[in-house]
């Protein structure tokens, strides 16, 4: 099936005999019996020809690994509670004393907080790195460098960086890089095909995914994926997620089952609204700066529409708006607060709209120069109608400028 869209409603399993459904079964196992005591002597976990324990694999997790595998264009899938928790495996698998990691400066804050909180406690270095300049990338990479992380978009600022040629850079370095791939969901672009008219492809190591995001759909369900093409690089993450006893529920695991079939037509969904409201906001004089991908004067608009197929692989449901800088901090939090429709909360991808404001500057080390001074909020666009979205918006920047009337 040529479509990722009829692949992923259609993908086979093995339904127990007479009973086909359009959903796999959901299979809760701590113990799994063995036939007989040679059978328990033979069986492997490392892989997926019998089943151990339940901490191993379940027939429900196995075809939700195989599902995502296909989705992102992967060979082996890995599932981890949350996608922190996907960030924190790849890290301490890969990573050891001595070792450096690199990180994009608008790297997904938690992530952050990992390297700066617990892997600095075990003598692993990191350094940030500018994501729109591929040869800060390039001046960073040194002989202790083992890891590298990078993200498309931006998930509060929305830049968009050059993902091929950062790619390139890990390649030509011979250094491990891994994606985190929660924008594009495996939708936008392939992370193990970049560049589709090219062999061999340019394809990262390991993407991980926030399966909390677009795949639950919900905002009900936390639930992390690493995903790989090499089988040593997968048999290498699974021995350490193994160690560290990482599993998921099958109850959770048949949440993002259910939701898997209708990504595709709730990505588009987002995509359609957020664009529409993106181009709503440019029109509107109290924002200084509208940040998302598909408009052309987001920073590394040319890169995303490179990448996601001329722009029909989408661009998620992210906007972020910089208000001018006569607005204090104090108004746009009136404005956060004066939304009714979208409500005020982290994560994104389930079907109510989002709005954050954030503080810039106790996220990076100085103002990046492709933005206008002034506060950022994030919307995390739902499955509203754009018109209620948009008037919604309307209403709370008309409750401000009263504020400002009245003051
Ligand atoms: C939400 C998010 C994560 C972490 O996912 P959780 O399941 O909430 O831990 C990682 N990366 C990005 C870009 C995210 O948006």
């Amino acid at each position: 099936m040529a479509d990722k869209s009829t692949a992923l409603i259609h993908h086979a399993y093995q339904p127990p005999a007479g009973f086909a459904a359009p959903q796999p079964g959901v299979f809760k196992a701590s113990t799994v019996f063995f036939p007989n005591v040679a059978a328990m002597r033979s069986f492997e976990w490392k892989d997926k020809s019998a089943y151990t324990y339940g901490l191993h694999g379940t027939p429900t997790t196995y075809i939700l690994e195989e599902r995502l595998s296909a989705l992102e264009g992967g060979k082996q899938c890995l599932l981890v509670p949350s996608g922190l928790a996907a960030i924190a495996t790849v890290s301490q698998a890969l990573l050891k004393s001595g070792d450096e990691v690199l990180m994009p400066h608008n790297v997904y804050g938690p992530g952050k907080a990992l390297v700066e909180g617990e892997l600095m406690h075990w003598g692993i270095g990191h350094q940030f790195y500018d994501p729109m300049q591929p040869q800060d990338l390039a001046a960073k990479i040194n002989p202790k460098t083992r890891l590298i992380w990078l993200e498309a978009a931006g998930s509060v600022t929305l830049e968009f960086p050059d993902l091929c040629e950062q790619v390139r850079l890990c390649r030509a370095a011979g250094v491990l890089c891994a994606l985190d791939n929660t924008w594009g969901a495996g939708v936008a672009f392939s992370p193990f095909d970049l560049q589709p008219d090219i062999s061999p492809p340019l394809a990262v190591d390991i993407s991980i995914h926030a399966l909390t995001k677009y795949p639950s759909g919900g905002g009900d369900v936390l639930m992390g994926s690493i995903v790989t093409v090499d089988d040593h690089l997968h048999r290498q993450l699974k021995l350490c997620h193994m160690r560290l006893g990482l599993g998921v529920g099958a109850n959770d695991a048949e949440a993002i089952l259910r939701s898997l079939p209708s990504l595709m037509l709730r990505y588009r969904s987002h995509d359609e609204t957020t664009r529409l409201l993106a181009q709503w906001c440019l029109s509107r004089p109290e924002f200084a700066q509208v940040l998302h991908p598909a408009l052309p004067e987001s920073p590394g608009h040319a890169h995303w529409r490179c990448l996601c197929q001329n722009g029909l692989g989408g661009a998620a449901g992210l906007l972020s708006i910089i208000f001018q800088p006569s607005y204090t901090v104090a108004q746009v939090d009136a404005f956060c607060d004066a939304l009714q429709v979208f409500k005020i909360g982290y994560s994104w991808g389930g079907p109510i709209s989002l709005a954050m404001p954030y503080d810039l500057l106790t996220m990076r080390p100085c103002w990046p120069l492709y933005l206008k001074p002034g506060t950022l909020v994030r919307f995390a666009v739902g499955l509203e109608a754009v018109t209620d979205l948009q008037a919604d918006l309307a209403q709370a920047l008309g409750a401000i400028q009263s504020d400002v009337a009245f003051a």
